[in-house]
């Protein structure tokens, strides 16, 4: 079974509630992250094309991009995500009420 990441995504963000720079591959993921929580948290059923988070797994040196899935687990209402090509997949706690979370408070079902 492949890893799950596990992130907490305040641990991206510093004192005033922005995303952090550094160092910049942590920038990168924040902002990998950060796509899937405006993704997952869309506050309609259907998200515009523009949310769709592509996969930035490169499995054999070649870029995967298959579109992530997402959902919101009910009773933890973490984020869970997987890419159903090459089963990268992961886990976002502490998402409400960041600027990316887009759901108003609203539960959501996609
Ligand atoms: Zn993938």
């Amino acid at each position: 079974m492949a890893d799950t990441w596990l992130t907490d995504i305040t641990h991206f963000l510093d004192e005033n509630g922005e995303i952090i720079t550094k160092p910049s591959q942590a920038k990168v993921m924040a902002e990998y992250f950060a796509a899937i929580i405006m993704m997952v948290s869309f506050p309609e059923p259907e998200y515009p094309p523009e949310y769709k988070v592509s996969c930035r797994r490169r499995p054999n040196k070649k870029t995967c991009q298959k579109e992530i899935v997402g959902w919101i687990e009910p009773e933890s209402e973490d984020i869970y995500w997987i890419c159903p090509k090459c089963q990268d997949r992961g886990r976002i706690r502490n998402w409400r009420g960041t600027m990316w979370d887009l759901s108003d408070g609203q539960q959501i079902s996609h």
